[in-house]
């Protein structure tokens, strides 16, 4: 399908002379429209809820619009659940899925009154210990080892994953909880990351579904949840498949009335955490041509850079790119585009056919929203850029200043250095 940009050429200058680029900009409509489809297509479970991935895009702003649209907080660590506090999103409206978890980061999940999930079975006396009583409902993370595989392709490999526990560690913990005091229990797994196809949450489903069967018949507890975690993917790439959410859920329906009713487990509630399906498509970071060079290649040189969007770099991750007011033209030019790190993988694209760029073109890459910002760093003194949002009346607010060096020198206070501005 052809990507297009929720930004024309006039809309964007309107923004840039009151924000300068780079800056991502998040789509409040789109976000609304794709978390109500979200709602839509489990609301054949009425305990279903979706805990937006924090980690994804944590601006609380973005938090707020997807509370209002029924979702809570999936967190992972102390300055996620204060973000999630900070917008009014606290006890079962948060899920508190960490790793390697520090104990200031347990006891905060815990005061807040979240879902804890716990990574491991040793945290069961970890969590015992942080709290005052163990709360009434606990969430186990899974960890299947093998391989997970759907038809005939090896999705990834459980094995060689960190996470989670195996079966029978979680039938330990369940029972040790159960002696300490926990009433009902939730599972959760995260084994495939940015799937395009419909089927990944159904298998997951499946395999959790008749995980909790056995969880129940090996220790009579009460599971009142199973959390399908993230990995429902998003199309970078134009000529990708789409997920298509109704036909996941219908999915995941029809799994449920095969193995959780039949079973007497038909009051098991439904949650997902997902980022990149809430955000990505719903956010853009939109850049500016700098300069331009020609030697072995043609170079369009932008400025943002992979300090703004590390996907490209880290992952050699394809995100489309439109050069505003010339969606229509014919891509008859060749282009690696760039930022200005001192690191050669610091290209959004490589040989890239686009149309032809002049200097202060303004470029927009696609699916940005999730991801995105979040995972900017300060390499080679950059700045971390400005976050904005389109709102659905058509005007823009800023919903996050860009950084300023006084930013980058805060951690220097109280050393005898001056900086400038
Ligand atoms: C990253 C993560 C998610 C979200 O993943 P997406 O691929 O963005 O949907 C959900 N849950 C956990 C535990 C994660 O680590």
């Amino acid at each position: 399908m052809k990507k297009t940009s929720f930004l024309t050429l006039e809309k964007a200058k309107r923004i840039i002379q009151d924000i300068p680029t780079p800056f991502h900009i998040y789509d409040e409509a789109g976000i609304r429209k794709n978390a109500r489809a979200l709602k839509e297509a489990f609301s054949w479970n009425p305990g279903f809820k979706e805990f937006f991935a924090v980690k994804a895009t944590p601006n609380p702003y973005i938090l707020q619009i997807l509370q209002e649209e029924g979702c809570g907080c999936d967190c992972s660590s102390y300055t996620e659940l204060l973000l999630a506090e900070a917008v009014g999103v606290t006890g079962h409206e948060i899920m508190f899925s960490s790793n390697v978890t520090p104990e200031q980061d347990m006891r905060k999940a815990y005061e807040l009154g979240a879902y804890i999930n716990l990574d491991d079975a040793t945290h069961v006396e970890f969590l015992a210990r942080v709290a005052d009583k163990v709360p009434e409902t606990v969430c186990l993370r899974y960890n299947p080892g093998g391989s997970f595989s759907l038809g005939n392709t090896i999705m990834d490999m459980p094995r060689d994953a960190k996470y989670g526990m195996t079966e029978d560690q979680m039938a330990g913990a369940i029972n040790r909880l159960m002696a300490l005091g926990t009433k009902h229990f939730g599972i959760h797994a995260f084994l495939a990351s940015n799937t395009t196809t419909n089927e990944y949450y159904p298998e997951l489903a499946a395999n959790l579904f008749r995980l909790a069967v056995r969880l129940r018949n090996a220790t009579g507890a009460h599971i009142a949840f199973v959390n399908l975690s993230g990995g429902v993917g998003v199309d970078y790439r134009p000529e990708q498949p789409c997920c298509d959410i109704r036909t996941i859920g219908e999915g995941v329906r029809a799994r449920y009335e095969q193995i959780l009713t039949p079973n007497g487990m038909g009051d098991i509630a439904i949650f997902t955490e997902l980022g990149r399906f809430m955000l990505a498509p719903y956010g853009h970071l939109v850049s500016t041509v700098l300069h331009q060079k020609h030697i072995y290649r043609e170079y369009v040189g932008l400025d943002a850079c992979a300090a703004d969007l590390m996907r490209p770099a880290m992952y050699g991750a394809y995100h489309h790119i439109t050069v505003l007011g010339k969606e229509d033209a014919i891509l008859d030019h060749v282009y690696d585009v760039t930022g200005g790190l001192c690191e050669n993988n610091d290209k959004f694209a490589i040989e890239r056919s686009l149309p032809h760029i002049e200097i202060g073109d303004i470029l927009v890459i696609h699916d940005t929203g999730a991801h995105g910002h979040s995972m900017g760093y300060n390499y080679n003194g950059k700045l971390r850029s400005a976050e904005v949002l389109l709102r659905e009346d058509g005007s823009h607010m800023l919903i996050r200043r860009a950084e300023k060096p006084a930013d980058y020198f805060a951690t220097f206070d109280g050393t005898p250095f001056k900086f400038g501005n």
